[in-house]
């Protein structure tokens, strides 16, 4: 067989966000990916993909949305009419639109509009942030979005020292799954349940849809959205009333403890069925199994943090560890932050040291409304948007395309395909896949380091990001050698390769046939209490926490009702079809997204599966398609994450239904569960 056309195999590593960071087996034919399987490079994802990457990523890089060259705009903005040009003049087009900024309001004028495309060291974050952190542009405060209440929450009590790697779930006796859709976007920590299950291992699910995982667990918690800190405080002051708090673990490992009952013992079985909806059978069933178990071990979705009460849910939950004395034991302890375990030096990588003093910060679920704020000084007069799909994935969707539609705001665009938000752009960068450049991964689910190479060459003309901001650097006159880093000394920079994890490779030399395990000091399995400790300012597990109640006024967890307008709450976590907006042109996500209402609702509105509904409330409207489904309580609609506009007839997706103005009580984040909608058949 010709060379060209010979099949060949090649490892890489899945860049996506999600917390698995499978490695990857990917078959090329010439300059072409033609199959994508999971490889046992890793051995937690262990040969074992997901779907959506299997059957969306080769038309993702191949596919007609593909960015093949960088193009300027040639017609009204938002309407897609572009021509192509020359690298030159793409780059030129930048400089000119940034320069124009700059000079008549200074460097902050100038916003990168970025967030975790890509989750690649390189790619997610390395030559961009240096040039940005040069220019002196305004700085974006990414976590809100997604992540950073689920993050603070934990740090909060455990510091930046590394959770339970999920392997470690097989050596529990009793596993709490809670608002984490493990099937669809945690899927290798459902394979340590199976295994777990073989051994009679009990799981709980504690979730407002009846999932997958919830269906197979030995209880399943209906819990309506937002409501989870009740839950877990009202569950601490049972626990503390049958006397099944571990005295002797709190004394030797926790700081609060007393703040944090005082506030716990406020919610009981009336709180629970008022808030929560459940029955104080529930809640005593719940109880009886974290009592009677030797082992627990709890792992949280990001679902709890889409709510007014996200950040204390989460606390609240996870405190409930140290309460009962989950630690120091494998087996024993919250599934969260693994990857912590990695010796990161994204300082290095990154340059912060970079920053003007005095550079303000913008959150980023606060961009829409930075953009349209007449008073703002200096006003953001030019953008970048790369590694993201604001469009789709932002709340307050229809005031977010308002902003972008501004016609003296310049908006250039890098992405690998095109995409509703870079169809605002004046000037559009082709970026390279993954699979057509190097770069590191460390992962924020398990505890692996692993390398990936090119697999084929860029399509088109795409370039890798890193190489964008390298010219771009070069385009604006700095000429500090970092901005010359070659991909091998970015990937160096990204960790400590000194450390003896790395078993004496560099960080850009991790052989691309191993995952370097990220242990604990002697080469042991990370144990919190044993081996790592909490890097909280005290040295314990905090309970109460300083920072919390300083910042924001939540030492200790609390419920914060929100006042409901609707009769339906709309809840719009992770897709099959999607992580996040990514795949979200491909043929899969094409059509209408559904919607599951409950029996009861839909009745009430003569609805019936495969009707056609309109989703609405004072922002917008969506059109969707009806699935009657026991799975959601009466009052919650379910509608995944992540479609593009052209799957509703009314041009929004659910994102134009969400909030943006109701925060979480914590990091100021995105609420997207606080969504009060109504449904009907649509005309
Ligand atoms: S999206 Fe997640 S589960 Fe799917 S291949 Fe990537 S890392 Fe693995």
């Amino acid at each position: 067989m010709n060379e060209a056309v010979r099949e060949l195999v090649k490892p890489s590593v899945c860049p996506l966000d999600c917390p698995d960071t499978c490695s990857l087996s990917v078959s090329v034919q010439g300059d072409r990916i033609t199959a994508i399987r999971g490889s046992k490079v890793n051995p937690f994802t262990d040969g074992v993909i997901c779907n959506k990457v299997a059957r969306s990523y080769p038309e993702f890089v191949h596919g007609a949305g593909r960015l093949m060259h960088p193009m300027k705009r040639v017609g009204p903005r938002g309407k897609g009419q572009f021509e192509p040009v020359s690298w030159d003049a793409a780059l030129d087009l930048v400089h000119e639109g940034f320069s124009r900024a700059i000079a008549q309001y200074g460097p902050q004028s100038v916003m990168p509009f970025n967030y975790a495309g890509p989750h690649g060291e390189l790619a997610g974050g390395s030559m961009d942030r240096r040039f940005f952190h040069k220019l002196g542009a305004t700085l974006l405060n990414r976590g809100p979005l997604c992540g950073a209440v689920r993050g603070t929450a934990y740090t909060s009590l455990y510091g930046s020292s590394p959770g339970m790697p999920p392997e470690q779930a097989r050596q529990s006796d009793l596993v709490v799954i809670w608002g984490n859709n493990v099937t669809v976007s945690n899927l290798h920590l459902m394979r340590v349940l199976k295994d777990a299950g073989k051994r009679g291992v009990r799981v709980v699910v504690i979730d407002p849809k009846r999932t997958k995982i919830a269906e197979r667990a030995d209880l399943f918690i209906q819990i309506r959205p937002g409501s989870d800190v009740v839950f877990a405080m009202a569950a601490a002051a049972e626990l503390e009333r049958r006397g099944a708090l571990d005295r002797a673990f709190i004394e030797e490992w926790t700081v609060g403890f007393d703040a944090f009952m005082d506030e716990a013992r406020r919610y009981g079985v009336k709180q629970v069925e008022d808030i929560c909806g459940l029955s104080a059978d529930t809640l005593m069933e719940f109880v009886e199994l974290y009592a009677g178990a030797e082992n627990v071990a709890a792992s949280f979705g990001n679902g709890i943090e889409r709510g007014r009460s996200g950040g204390s849910g989460l606390r609240a939950g996870m405190a409930l560890q140290a309460l009962t004395g989950n630690h120091g034991r494998p087996g024993a302890g919250v599934i969260a932050k693994p990857g912590l375990s990695a010796p990161k030096t994204t300082e290095r990588l990154q340059r912060p040291d970079l920053v003007p003093d005095g550079t303000r910060t913008f959150n980023i679920v606060d961009v829409a409304h930075k953009l349209l704020d007449k008073t703002l000084d200096p006003p953001v007069m030019a953008t970048m948007i790369y590694n993201h799909n604001p469009v789709c994935t932002h709340p307050d969707q229809k005031t977010l395309i308002k902003a972008l539609r501004r016609e003296d705001l310049f908006i250039a665009g890098c992405d690998v395909v095109m995409t509703d938000s870079l169809a605002f752009a004046d000037v559009i960068l082709p970026a390279a896949s993954h699979f057509e450049f190097d770069d590191v991964y460390g992962a924020y689910g398990q505890n692996y380091v692993q390398r990936a190479a090119p697999v084929i060459p860029c399509v088109g003309e795409s370039l890798p990001n890193t190489e964008i901001f390298r010219r771009l650097a070069a385009r604006f006159g700095f000429d500090d050698p970092i901005f010359k880093d070659d991909d091998a000394a970015l990937m160096d920079a990204a960790f400590d390769g000194s450390d003896e994890r790395f078993q004496g490779f560099s960080p850009g030399g991790v052989p691309l046939e191993r995952a370097l395990v990220m242990t604990a000091k002697g080469g042991s399995e990370p144990v919190m209490c044993k081996n790592v400790f909490p890097a909280t300012p005290s040295g314990r597990i905090e309970l109460y926490s300083e920072d919390l109640e300083e910042r924001f006024g939540y030492g200790v967890p609390r419920f914060e009702p929100v006042k409901r307008d609707r009769p339906l709450i709309l809840i719009s976590p992770s897709s099959d079809k999607r992580t996040n907006a990514t795949f979200g042109g491909c043929a899969e996500s094409d059509g209408m997204e559904v919607v599951e209402i409950h029996p009861d609702n839909a009745a009430e509105r003569g609805l019936t599966s495969g009707d056609q509904a309109t989703v609405s409330n004072e922002r917008g409207k969506v059109t969707l398609k009806v699935v009657v489904s026991d799975a959601v309580l009466p009052g919650v609609l379910y509608s995944p994450k992540g479609t593009w506009l052209k799957t509703s007839a009314t041009g929004n997706t659910v994102n134009a239904l969400i909030p943006s103005h109701i925060r979480t009580d914590i990091e100021d984040g995105a609420c997207y569960n606080e969504t009060f909608v109504d449904i009907e058949r649509s005309a």
